[in-house]
């Protein structure tokens, strides 16, 4: 898994007490209660393609969640091959996707840093846009979560948003022992919690378990396949949209 160094924030002061880049490069958020905002919660992803899985999700997420939701692709994901699908490509597709409807809405600014997609470095813009009591919430499927101790900066998370763990049938697997502690005392059990402070609680979300993945609609793609009812219509719609995957 590379390890290089984060690249450089721009921050506005506004939401900090100290809106420094630290040593560690982790920008620092003053803990304040919160007032009820409606939280902004994120997707990130490779979304290589975006299929209904991660587009019902994100759905239920806004609904029990009260949640603008995010989706948010990545542009060098740390801890995995580069995507099959190029950024402009993957944006296409997700613009197809979300067209219609205004729940789910696209984030690019990942696309616009070079260098790898740092989760801690995405969260510390979002809170310097935001005010310090405005919760930010980070979603992520059971197989994400479970690895939440490799990423970057992973303990930081926690001082710039909630987590919210979608359930993803196939992915049960017990969390490490560092996660486990980090979490215990972070656990919330309703959706009012985390408007009650701008982040560091921890809830699982139940959604629909739909055992959809990017992988499997490739492999099919690739096998001169259809991925038909796992994809949005809009992508099935347009060849020119997987194109990339086609073998
Ligand atoms: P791949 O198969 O290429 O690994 P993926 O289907 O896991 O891709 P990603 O773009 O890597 O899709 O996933 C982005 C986020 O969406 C992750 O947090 C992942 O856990 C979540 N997610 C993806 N598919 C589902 C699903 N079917 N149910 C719940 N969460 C999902």
């Amino acid at each position: 898994m590379p390890r290089q160094a984060t690249p450089a924030l721009a921050h506005s002061a506004r939401a900090f007490d100290d809106a420094r880049i630290s040593d560690s490069q982790t920008c620092r958020l003053t803990p304040q209660a919160g007032e009820g905002a409606k939280p902004i919660a994120i997707l990130g992803g490779t979304f290589d393609p975006v299929h209904l899985g991660h587009l019902r999700v994100a759905w239920e997420a806004a609904e029990a969640l009260d949640a603008q939701v995010r989706l948010m692709p990545a542009n060098t994901p740390p801890h995995r091959p580069a995507p099959i699908a190029d950024a402009q490509q993957r944006v296409r597709m997700l613009e197809a996707a979300l067209a219609g409807q205004d729940w789910l809405v696209l984030d690019t600014r990942e696309l616009r840093r070079d260098g790898p997609s740092y989760t801690v470095d995405t969260l510390c813009e979002l809170r310097a846009e935001s005010s310090a009591s405005q919760p930010l919430i980070l979603l992520l499927g059971t197989d994400a979560f479970t690895g939440l101790a490799t990423w970057h900066q992973w303990r930081s998370l926690f001082d710039l948003a909630h987590i919210v763990v979608l359930t993803r049938p196939g992915h049960a697997a017990p969390l490490p022992a560092e996660l486990a502690s980090e979490i215990a005392a972070r656990q919330a059990s309703t959706a009012k919690e985390l408007r009650q402070s701008a982040a560091g609680k921890v809830l699982n979300l139940p959604v629909t378990p739909l055992e959809i993945s990017a992988s499997a609609v490739r492999a099919l793609l690739a096998a001169g396949r259809e991925p038909r009812w796992l994809l949005p219509d809009a992508l099935l719609a347009n060849e020119k949209l997987l194109a990339p995957y086609r073998g």
